[in-house]
């Protein structure tokens, strides 16, 4: 058992062999070949190395080449083309909005209006538009209405209608108002008496910032490339951050449950990864990711940890009051959650252009923070995105806050919870429809293995219903808010879904047109790029002074060269 074997010898045997046998290929060659050839292969190599890894993946890229090559062959290219054209203007017709039939202005007003006459003007703009949110068929957007509150945020907005935080000198009063904010908020969550915040203009903003201070905390650990893991489900604003700060985002599958597969995002962690995150509940299908079990990962491997709660953070918080307790922790409460973003202009029923981000530990916030020591206008420390602010907003924020108190959230939970599960349960009873997942909140999202699900919600809009319509896989979510916890509208819903669903079992495989179409068009382009060009033309719509004639094609030629 005890030989000896003389390893060193072995190994120094070995060596000796290699270099005779490296110096004898070598004989003949001059020295300056070998230095050339040296210097040549290492520049292939950090070539290579570059294309190989970029924070887009060798995968997209290729993809990306392929279709852009297949567009500038002769016969492809002219019928992608005209697929493209054609998508165009399904587009562009299936937008109504676009067409009041009234001239646009294009110049200021060479005298000022007077207020009568302006107020009277004004009146043309608020009544544009057939959808009528005041009703409660549209899903979200709206998420109180109620008319008590409006009149108070129009006196607190005029209070504060010239005020700007980016001076507390001038306005301490509101720097006050922004902290109080905060700080309500932290307590609402659960955090310790390290935990802070800021005040940003929506989710999107809390979100950048979030991604945005765990960018320089990676930088600062040494990581290159951060990388970001986010669930399938993950808001887009966790894209938009990504493409935003030069990040890598990679989005984990869900499992059947449409919850982040943990196990999945474990395997993804790697030596570059700069923040994991959950969402309380997700956009889609209104699901409560397993925070605690990623929270395990996240103390592990000693990676910041970002909950978002945007849309639900103000709902979630009073459950457990609201007579509806969770069945899982989500707060600062579970150890390893280092953020959380909540929107006060969701169900905190602020104003749009408010929401918070908080952090378990004012060290996190600080990589948030920018400051220019140099700059010529002064030194110039700013927390947000933003310069200044609007000041109006924050004081409708606190103002909303302070209004609703903890029994007007617990009061305003109850209802939209009860209302949520009664929809639930009957829309389960619906044969050949389905929903996704647990929905343990306020979003419920229909799906159908025997139809389009898209023919549903164009059915449904026929009937004044406004829903959302989410893509892989083809779903339809309703958003409840206070406005669908009226009288009635509930029992409404189930009704009309019920009768849509029997009319289109009338021909279950029948054509979808309509919006429906261009959804499931858009789902079934292989071509990505195409699918962001058509939406680009989109946006320019949304910008059009021009009253569209229907005759002519919204934009021959998409610019790609
Ligand atoms: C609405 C929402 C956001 C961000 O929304 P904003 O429109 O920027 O306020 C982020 N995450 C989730 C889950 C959301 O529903």
């Amino acid at each position: 058992m005890d030989t000896f074997v003389p390893y060193k010898e072995i190994i120094l045997m070995y060596l000796e062999k290699a270099r005779t046998f490296v110096n004898g290929q070598c004989a003949g060659i001059e020295p300056w070949q070998l230095i050339g050839s040296t210097f040549a292969s290492t520049l292939v190599v950090v070539w290579l190395h570059g294309i190989l890894f970029q924070p887009e993946s060798l995968t997209s890229r290729s993809k990306k080449w392929f279709f852009k090559t297949l567009r500038k062959l002769p016969f492809v290219g002219a019928i992608i083309q005209n697929q493209f054209n054609k998508a165009l203007d399904d587009v562009a017709s299936g937008l109504h909005f676009l067409n009041d039939g009234k001239d646009y202005i294009k110049a200021l007003p060479a005298q000022g209006m007077s207020q009568p006459v302006l107020l009277e003007k004004m009146k043309e703009y608020s009544s544009m538009g057939k959808v009528h949110w005041e009703d409660g068929k549209v899903s979200g957007t709206v998420y109180s209405g109620e008319e008590k509150l409006t009149h108070l945020l129009v006196k607190v907005y005029e209070e504060f209608a010239w005020s700007n935080p980016l001076h507390p000198d001038v306005f301490p009063g509101l720097r006050k108002m922004e902290a109080e904010v905060v700080r309500m908020a932290c307590t609402l969550f659960n955090g310790g008496p390290n935990s802070c915040g800021v005040m940003t203009s929506g989710g999107t903003e809390s979100i950048l910032m979030a991604c945005k201070a765990y960018r320089d905390l990676a930088y600062e650990r040494g990581i290159k490339h951060p990388e970001i893991l986010v669930p399938m489900s993950v808001h887009a604003a966790f894209d938009k951050a990504a493409h935003y700060f030069g990040l890598k985002i990679v989005h984990i599958p869900l499992t059947k449950t449409m919850q982040v597969d943990v196990q999945a995002m474990k395997r993804a962690i790697s030596k570059n990864t700069a923040m994991l995150t959950c969402s309380a509940p997700q956009f889609p299908h209104g699901v409560m990711d397993p925070i605690e079990e990623v929270a395990k990962l996240a103390l592990k491997y000693r990676i910041p940890f970002h909950v978002d709660a945007c849309l639900g953070g103000f709902l979630i918080a009073f459950m457990e009051k609201a007579g509806f307790p969770l069945q899982r922790p989500f707060d600062f409460r579970v150890e390893g959650v280092t953020s959380i973003s909540a929107d006060t202009h969701k169900y905190g029923y602020a104003p749009k252009g408010s929401s918070v981000v908080l952090y378990s530990d004012k060290k996190y916030r600080h990589y948030q923070f920018f400051v220019a020591p140099d700059w010529q206008g002064g030194i110039y420390a700013s927390p947000t995105i933003a310069g200044s602010r609007p000041g109006g907003i924050i004081a409708a924020c606190w103002a909303t806050l302070m209004y609703m108190g903890e029994d007007g959230y617990v009061e305003a939970t109850k209802k939209i919870i009860s209302t949520a599960r009664f929809i639930e349960s009957g829309l389960r009873k619906i044969d050949n429809i389905q929903i996704f997942g647990k929905p343990e909140v306020s979003v419920i999202s229909i799906g159908s293995d025997v139809f389009d699900i898209y023919r549903l919600s164009n059915l449904l809009s026929t009937r004044g219903w406004n829903l959302n319509v989410l893509q892989f896989p083809s779903s339809i979510h309703l958003c409840i808010t206070l406005l669908h916890t009226k009288p009635g509208i509930a029992e409404q819903f189930l009704e009309d879904v019920r009768d849509c669903v029997l009319e289109i079992m009338k021909d279950p495989k029948a054509k979808t047109t309509g919006m429906g179409a261009i959804y499931g068009m858009a789902q079934s382009i292989p071509d990505r790029n195409m699918v962001s060009e058509i939406s680009h033309a989109y946006l320019d719509c949304l910008y059009s002074t021009d009253i569209p004639s229907s005759d002519k094609h919204m934009n021959g030629s998409p610019g790609h060269s």
